[in-house]
């Protein structure tokens, strides 16, 4: 039973009760459709839509998870981590891989997928750091983070950032700004009252390193 009672109150009317409401984002990888269902809350009195805490994180996993459709394509948030473990600019990064200038804007966004030399070049940049400073070597490409990264060795895949794609995605519901309605800034369990500090991506992050270790 869902009588608005049992249901949270409105923190922008405080008259309305939140109900849940889905939202899908589709991303396709070469010729998968891969539809990942959004979660957020919508107010039954004033019809302003928020994501709650729980639903935000919840989210990120959903999109995290979407990984497992992708097959050997590589995520557009995947590829952006790998472009700034490096300290690499969309340019230099695309210098590196003879492509167009904006060509990694369209990877990291999932407007465009890289063709399947390009994936496998990527692929390899990944799990071979030494492949990727060959190629920018040969592409006359300075590595700004080669020397912090051959140093600390972490593995591959732990600091995934969330692409704008995917931030837009989890963070474009929230338009209750705790300033205007006065709200505390943290502890109400509301993502739109987030301490500054907690980033979609931070998040995304830690969702990504568990669901990896779950995998
Ligand atoms: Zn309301």
């Amino acid at each position: 039973m869902n009588s608005p009672k049992n249901l949270p109150l409105c923190p922008a009317c405080r008259k309305g009760h939140l109900h849940v409401t889905t939202r899908n984002e589709v991303f396709r990888p070469r010729s998968v459709e891969v539809v990942v269902e959004l979660l957020a809350s919508k107010c039954d009195a004033c019809g302003v839509q928020t994501t709650r805490a729980s639903q935000h994180e919840e989210n990120l996993r959903r999109l995290a998870a979407r990984k497992q459709h992708y097959g050997s394509v590589l995520m557009g948030e995947e590829i952006m981590t790998l472009r700034k473990r490096y300290g690499l600019t969309q340019q230099a990064a695309a210098k590196i891989f003879g492509k167009g200038k904006i060509a990694f804007s369209r990877y990291e966004n999932e407007v465009t997928y890289p063709d399947d030399s390009t994936m496998l070049l990527l692929r390899m940049a990944l799990e071979k750091p030494d492949s990727l400073k060959w190629l920018a070597d040969k592409a006359g490409v300075e590595l700004p983070m080669w020397q912090e990264r051959c140093k600390d060795g972490r593995p591959s895949l732990r600091m995934v950032e969330a692409s704008q794609k995917v931030r837009t995605a989890v963070s474009e519901q929230i338009d209750i700004p705790a300033k205007m309605y006065g709200m505390p800034s943290s502890g109400t369990g509301w993502h739109a009252l987030m301490p500054m500090g907690h980033t979609p991506s931070e998040i995304f992050e830690r969702t990504w390193d568990a669901t990896r270790v779950m995998a």
